[in-house]
């Protein structure tokens, strides 16, 4: 399979000819985008009632930055409900997990239709490295609260593949054996979990588990993780990114692993300087900012997702002209700034940390008083775990660049402690702990 399937799959949503050239999928993203937000102004409350909406008409694409941002506490505070229809033509309301100081949790509700474009749209994602005929063992854990496994089983019935659902997402030693029993082609599931089973796997002498591709989704895979699982299975690693706010898909990894091309037929993107709020040209680091194209429950017009990344429109080598997005570097609330602009991102973190072979996963937490403190507790298999693995990670972290010269000089302390699980259950995305104690 190429991406011109996946291409092709974008233009027949768009209302398009399979031949329809970029201009012409450029111009037809922009009359969605202004036929979205008009009738979001129209149908949802909080967006009929914003005062500070400009004056007169948008019309597309170039309209969109005179307009104002949505942000996650305009979602989760719900007064006035940015839900846009009645509730018989709702399918299904997600609550996501409580986060940021709120504490009030958001909630995201979907209709049939957009349901049924991310089953199309996982369908065309996954057939990217998967052929009708493969096994494809889905490891995502059940008790997420907006769990994926459903309308992926789905998508891959489409596409004539086998699905296998593992309920063993938090145990890696369950999900090697199952692996091993089940012998599937590709295993998809989150980014920790994947990589335990693929250190365990490698490490415990037991028969090799032949794979050709696996997807990694749901939360921040930093370019060591997927090199690791890379190393330990020999296959392919195909990087997703989305959340719930984005209908779960957004953008996936393509065969010359140059980008996540973006579900260009359902969002429309844009990179923007998170203190200023000024958009980005192509190319630029910032933050990831999204507005929904096609009919939703919960429209979204220039919703702040807190991530970061680039931007980049040029074709890929792979032959797909899709926008992708770049250099994703997790999220601004996982970033902690010191007063003298020492900078800890739990990205950097990760690369560092998962850099170390044994290391399955990690907690840090940033304390920052009278001197800082960046602790980290790690979690590794039992047969990995060695007085040797705290030490390991403590002499890469202290050398990382970033923030070397402050451990060096004192500025920050390091505490690396090896914790006594394999991984750290969680019900939401990875963060960075951070604490900040006044003296
Ligand atoms: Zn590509």
């Amino acid at each position: 399979m190429t991406m011109a399937d996946y291409d092709a799959c974008i233009r027949r949503r768009l209302g398009l000819d399979p031949t329809a050239d970029h201009a012409d999928v450029q111009t037809a993203r922009s009359s969605r985008l202004a036929a979205a937000i008009a009738a979001a102004r129209t149908t949802s409350p909080f967006y009929r009632r914003r005062t500070d909406w400009p004056a007169g008409p948008v019309d597309g694409a170039a309209d969109l930055p005179r307009l104002p941002f949505t942000t996650p506490e305009d979602l989760a505070r719900a007064d006035p409900p940015l839900v846009a229809v009645s509730g018989a033509d709702v399918a299904r309301i997600v609550t996501l997990p409580t986060s940021g100081t709120s504490g009030t949790p958001k909630r995201i509700a979907f209709g049939l239709a957009e349901l049924e474009a991310t089953v199309d749209y996982f369908h065309h994602g996954m057939a990217i490295f998967t052929e009708a005929g493969d096994r494809v063992a889905i490891a995502f854990a059940s008790d997420r609260p907006a769990s994926v496994g459903d309308g992926l089983a789905l998508a891959l019935k489409r596409l004539g593949a086998i699905p296998l659902r593992l309920d063993v997402a938090d145990d890696p030693a369950a999900l090697v054996a199952a692996l091993r029993h089940e012998g599937p082609d590709v295993v998809a599931g989150p980014p920790v979990t994947l990589l335990a089973a693929a250190r365990l796997s490698a490490a415990d002498g037991g028969p090799p588990i032949r794979l050709k591709a696996v997807l990694v989704s749901s939360d921040y895979a930093a370019p060591s993780l997927k090199r690791a699982i890379v190393q330990a299975w020999d296959c392919a690693v195909h990087d997703h990114w989305g959340m719930t706010e984005t209908g779960y898909g957004g953008a996936v990894d393509c065969p010359a692993h140059l980008g996540l091309h973006l579900r260009e037929a359902d969002l429309f993107v844009e990179v923007i300087d998170p203190a200023t709020g000024r958009g980005l040209p192509p190319g630029e680091e910032g933050e990831i900012v999204i507005s929904t194209l096609q009919p939703r429950a919960t429209p979204l017009v220039r919703y702040r997702t807190g991530d970061i990344g680039r931007l980049v429109d040029a074709p890929c080598a792979c032959g797909s002209h899709t926008s992708r997005l770049v250099g994703l570097r997790g999220r601004i609330r996982d970033e902690v700034v010191l007063g003298d602009g020492l900078r800890l991102a739990l990205a950097d973190i990760d690369d560092v940390v998962f850099g170390i072979d044994g290391v399955s996963d990690v907690e840090a937490s940033v304390t920052v008083g009278p001197s800082a403190t960046l602790a980290l507790r790690l979690a590794a298999p039992p047969l990995l775990r060695s007085p040797a693995l705290a030490e390991a990670v403590r002499r890469a972290v202290a050398a990382a660049p970033a923030w070397g010269h402050a451990v060096a000089s004192g500025r920050l302390r390091l505490e690396v402690t090896v914790g006594d699980t394999v991984r750290f259950t969680r019900a939401e995305k990875r963060r960075l702990h951070h604490e900040v104690f006044h003296a």
